[in-house]
């Protein structure tokens, strides 16, 4: 990781990868870097782990930035251009993580693990939430955050634009994700598109990217 400047604990695991899904790894963590900026250089390591089926690979808060593990088996299964698009995702959801202290991440996280649970059938709205919600409001979209959702409720237009953003899971993304996984696939979406493209994935873009 020497152009991006940032140095990162790579798992010697990976050494076990065809080179060319090395490669992607690599590829996929430097343009996450070099978009997304300021939080996403908190990269500290990278591990290949036994992850719960179905996830390939995921980002992990830490108190001085955070890691990101990928599944050891999905690692073998994916072609090298979805993991380099899978590594973007990840360093993507780093974009979050300069909208609220480690503190104020841990006490979502609990109410989250609380919401997923069934412990309380509500969730109180992240500060991602928040400002996702705000944000679309003031881009003249119809939408509300439901605590009972746990996420925003996106109106018809809303969920129209968002829904032409390919791999936004708009109706499948895990309780209570829904909107981290939004605002990571429009992080995405524009720096592979552009700007311009569409107007859901510019306006949480350019909030995350620019307004931090
Ligand atoms: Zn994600």
């Amino acid at each position: 990781m020497e152009r991006t400047g940032v140095s990162v604990e790579f798992d010697p695991w990976l050494k076990n990868l065809t080179t060319d899904r090395q490669v992607a790894v690599m590829s996929g963590l430097e343009h996450g870097i070099e978009f997304v900026g300021g939080p996403s250089s908190g990269l500290l390591a990278v591990r290949g782990r036994t992850l719960e089926n179905g996830v390939y690979v995921q980002n992990m808060r830490r108190e001085n930035g955070y890691t990101i593990d990928l599944s050891k088996s999905s690692m073998r299964q994916l072609k090298p251009n979805q993991i380099e698009q899978v590594m973007f995702h990840e360093v993507a959801h780093s974009a979050e993580y300069s909208l609220t202290s480690y503190r104020e991440h841990e006490a979502e996280v609990d109410r989250l693990i609380s919401f997923r649970s069934g412990r309380s059938t509500t969730l109180r709205e992240s500060r991602l939430s928040g400002i996702i919600e705000e944000e679309l409001c003031g881009a003249g979209y119809d939408v509300v955050y439901s605590g009972w959702y746990g996420s925003i409720y996106l109106g018809k237009t809303a969920m129209i634009d968002a829904s032409k953003i390919p791999s936004y899971a708009a109706h499948n993304a895990e309780k209570g994700f829904q909107d981290s996984e939004l605002a990571a696939e429009s992080i995405r979406f524009v720096a592979n598109n552009g700007a311009g493209k569409n107007a859901v994935a510019d306006v949480v873009e350019v909030r995350l990217i620019n307004g931090n």
